[in-house]
């Protein structure tokens, strides 16, 4: 059952998300080569914490910590470690907070110094896709215009979306119903009504879209080992449009949602 939010449930989802922005913006200004992912993970709760909200990820199914960061053929739920980054990395950044029991979650995948053009590019693809799925979040539509729209960026491209995983229905649990995948032809699943609140989270790779979970049992990876990257944001369905409640874009000088051609 999709669990329908009221305006005041989504203004307290909307707080917990703004944490999440404004914590991977924090992250972002501290992903730099020699970083270690644990520092990473560190500055993710503190920041957290001190903006009044609650980690998500941490403890939940035992994660051990609040920072998913997923580097280079790492795709999605790497754990935070003792790894250095390192120049020409690019680096998936996920995470969740909770404020008075509603969650937020967006990702996005950066940089690390300079990094080729190739992947300079799948992180242009996948920031897109989530855009083109966001444009079609629209009261009316189907929920699978969503996954199309995602996987039709990504394919058209030359890339490929990761089938195995998915975004979510997002609320007072971390993953609702319904699950929106980045692939599937258009037109189908329940029809988007105001009071849905969606994580929609295109995990894009360069290569082949098989991936595996290593013995961690956390770590998602390309079975091909070529490089993915992941962006997701926390979206309410209104009458007015989709509103996306984990945007870091307002913060920052980058482009918004439907303004960025891939
Ligand atoms: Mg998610």
């Amino acid at each position: 059952m999709i669990m329908l939010k009221s305006d005041k449930e989504i203004e307290v989802m909307a707080e917990a998300s703004r944490i999440v922005a404004q914590t991977l913006l924090e992250l972002r200004t501290l992903t730099r080569p020699g970083v270690t992912t644990l520092e990473l993970d560190d500055a993710a709760e503190t920041t957290i914490r001190q903006l009044g909200g609650t980690p998500a990820f941490k403890g939940y199914r035992n994660f051990p910590r609040t920072l998913c960061i997923s580097v280079n053929e790492e795709v999605v739920h790497g754990i935070p470690s003792k790894r250095r980054l390192q120049e020409g990395d690019i680096v998936g950044l996920d995470l969740g907070a909770i404020v008075e029991g509603y969650y937020g979650d967006a990702a996005m995948t950066i940089p690390v110094g300079a990094v080729s053009e190739p992947a300079q590019r799948l992180m242009q693809v996948a920031q897109q896709a989530l855009y083109d799925g966001i444009a079609q979040a629209k009261v009316g539509n189907r929920l699978s215009d969503i996954s199309h729209a995602v996987q039709q960026r990504a394919e058209s491209a030359g890339f490929s979306v990761v089938t195995d995983f998915v975004g979510h229905g997002i609320g007072r649990q971390l993953h609702e119903e319904p699950q929106v995948p980045n692939f599937g032809p258009p037109g189908q699943g329940p029809r988007l009504r105001p009071g849905m609140v969606l994580a929609i989270e295109p995990m894009v790779n360069m290569g082949g879209s098989a991936v595996k979970v290593l013995s961690d049992r956390w770590t998602v990876v390309t079975q091909d080992g070529s490089l993915s990257a992941h962006f997701e944001h926390t979206i309410a369905i209104s009458e007015g449009g989709p509103r996306v409640l984990t945007a870091w874009e307002r913060r920052t000088a980058a482009s918004s949602p439907g303004t960025m051609v891939g």
